[in-house]
């Protein structure tokens, strides 16, 4: 293997990496650096984050850079803040053994006037984001035409996120005489036309097939009711005590919903998404790489750039529609030579996007069983008794309580002691999974009983029901515009709308439906919870008769209004339709559902779960 000393890099360089504690050149750094040092060229880099590729450039930059004069040399271009900051900061460490050295962050929602102090200090580095330079140079605040070297990160996902024109306004702004290096994770025609454009004879670079995950990601799915992903997801973190995950949601409402139920059950979680503020998403990320975060709930967008080493799950909650983009979350894990895994909570409907996924990787789905309630209470007292066997011992703060702790425990033996210590702590979970349910759905005949998005093996039709009607001030247009609003569509592709007193009826588009059902989960109209449910033919007609048939379903299955204001409700089967057996406050605890549930208790399981857990 290549050492970076081999690599032709100035030493002032591999003295600074080498405080970073990098040994040995990653795969790109390998291809890459060498090439680029011996002659100043184009380059096409095809890689995924995790791959070392921010010190693949990064480095050659900074060796090119001349540091003794202040105009801006090299300029990169990445997707999203957190990416530029990380680079910024990649950056500024390779060349901190230069003197004068100021490599400069541009991005969008902070200060631009502090933005362009520090760029009029002398920046001969800039890293932005496409709209915030576009605003700098619109400003004319920015001198470019010095500008020998540029380097679009992720331009992928630039072009993902509509940065288009702006790249190529940013572009026609360098001189022509300079050298681009692009770097991507996949190479769709829009990334090739800027490589065809913008660049002359490129060396290519491959880390990985191309389109291919990280090698060291294990990839699996677990398939469940639409209904339990949800417990489904809980379940995993239940069995992984010492998760570190990212839990990848489809819309930000969806995001901000699990990740407050998450908290609310005692989780150590928090989201990251576009509605929170500069300082509220900074907080979460700032948390999250300290470890004081362990579940991180966020969207796409929002996680574009996360550069957390060490993450140990990736969580699909929904699978994207694009199976690229999939790519780009499992790439959060298994970074820097680690491993990870990614895991994908799908029902039946979803199955065809798990073989879209294999087909873009090239790699297998290992279908995978939820542990039982059983499993879990194992692995965590094994996790409990792991933690006590390592905990460390503050021996002059704990001496003086000793004592009395002995005297008050001196007639029991040590079995007896053990057996009392794991109970305290291990009553709790043995509490909360006893007669925990199979979350595990069949896709050869159980789920296609009970599957809330159709019967049989037939596809959805689409109809839904909805406990939402006139007495919630409802009527078409406001159903619609309501609907549109949680679930991120088009208010005229809500059909067929049947509103009735206490709930209604509606008809989307089958492709939409499981996004529709997943969109109302966990929803609250006016603080009540909304249940949302598949119809089939024989209720919820546009014309009359529906809400009679449905009136009755309600009463016993679908925990409506009625339902929820009696004090009963809960222990439904598993194999019962829709949301029969999910009563009021159905997701609280976790994992037990059904009949055992004590609503007295739940409170008081809920606060000690959050104690344990935080
Ligand atoms: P990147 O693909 O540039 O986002 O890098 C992924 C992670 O690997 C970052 O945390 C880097 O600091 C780290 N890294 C990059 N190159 C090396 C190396 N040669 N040795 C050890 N760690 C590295």
């Amino acid at each position: 293997m290549t050492n970076f000393e081999e690599l032709g890099l100035d030493k002032r360089i591999i003295e600074a990496i080498k405080s970073m504690g990098f040994e040995n050149p990653t795969p790109i750094q390998q291809q890459a650096i060498p090439q680029l040092l011996a002659e100043k060229r184009d380059l096409v880099g095809l890689a995924q984050t995790g791959t070392g590729k921010t010190a693949a450039f990064g480095l050659p930059l900074v060796h090119f850079t001349d540091f003794s004069k202040k105009h801006t040399q090299a300029l990169i271009i990445c997707p999203t803040r957190e990416l530029c900051l990380q680079i910024t900061r990649d950056l500024t460490n390779f060349s901190s053994n230069y003197d004068n050295a100021n490599v400069v962050a541009i991005y969008g929602g902070a200060s631009i006037e502090t933005q362009i102090r520090e760029i009029n200090r002398g920046a001969q580095i800039i890293v932005a984001t496409p709209g915030r330079m576009v605003d700098m140079i619109d400003r004319g605040r920015i001198k470019l035409n010095a500008v020998t070297t540029v380097v679009l990160d992720e331009a992928d996902e630039m072009l993902n996120m509509g940065f288009k024109e702006d790249l190529d306004s940013i572009l026609s702004e360098t001189p022509d005489e300079k050298n681009t290096w692009l770097f991507s994770a996949t190479m769709p025609n829009e990334v090739a036309r800027i490589a065809k454009n913008y660049m002359s004879n490129p060396i290519e670079v491959t880390v990985g097939k191309q389109n291919q995950g990280a090698e060291n990601i294990e990839h699996k799915y677990y398939m469940v009711h639409a209904r339990d992903k949800y417990a489904a997801l809980k379940r995993i973190a239940d069995f992984n005590p010492e998760i570190f995950g990212i839990v990848f949601c489809r819309t930000r409402m969806e995001t901000q919903e699990i990740a407050e139920h998450l908290i609310k059950d005692g989780y150590n979680a928090d989201s990251l998404h576009g509605d929170l503020s500069q300082q509220q998403r900074d907080n979460v990320m700032k948390r999250y790489r300290n470890r004081t975060l362990q579940m991180l709930v966020a969207t796409d967008v929002a996680a574009r750039g996360i550069d957390v080493d060490s993450v140990t799950h990736v969580i699909n909650y929904n699978l994207p529609d694009d199976p690229e983009v999939y790519t780009h979350r499992s790439g959060r894990t298994a970074r820097a030579g680690k491993s990870g895994v990614s895991i994908a909570i799908v029902n039946m409907k979803e199955i065809g996007k798990i073989r879209d996924i294999e087909r873009k990787i090239g790699k297998q789905f290992v279908k995978d069983k939820l542990p039982t309630g059983v499993q879990v209470c194992e692995k965590q007292l094994i996790n409990l008794v792991n933690k006590i066997h390592d905990a460390e011992v503050n021996e002059t703060e704990i001496e003086k309580f000793l004592p009395q702790v002995h005297e008050m425990l001196k007639d029991l033996s040590k079995e007896e002691l053990i057996k009392r210590m794991l109970s305290e702590e291990f009553n709790r979970f043995l509490d909360y999974y006893r007669n925990a349910p199979d979350l595990n759905s069949d896709d050869r005949g159980k789920d296609r009983k009970t599957s809330p998005m159709g019967q049989g093996n037939s596809e959805p039709s689409g109809r839904f029901f909805i406990n939402l009607g006139e007495m919630d001030g409802m009527d078409q247009d406001s159903f619609r515009a309501y609907a549109a609003e949680v679930s991120g569509l088009n208010p005229f592709d809500f059909k067929r709308i049947n509103i009735k007193g206490s709930f209604s009826f509606f008809d989307v588009d089958p492709k939409q439906a499981l996004a529709v059902y997943d969109s109302f989960q966990f929803k609250k109209f006016n603080g009540r919870k909304i249940r949302i449910d598949h119809s089939d033919s024989k209720g919820g007609s546009s014309g009359s008769g529906g809400g009679g048939q449905y009136g009755g379903k309600s009463d016993g299955g679908f925990g409506g209004r009625s339902r929820e204001r009696s004090s009963g409700g809960g222990g439904g089967s598993k194999e019962s339709w829709g949301f029969k057996g999910k009563s009021s406050g159905d997701y609280g605890g976790g994992g037990s559902r059904g009949g055992n549930r004590n609503s007295s208790a739940e409170p008081e399981k809920k606060r000690e779960f959050k104690r344990r857990r935080n």
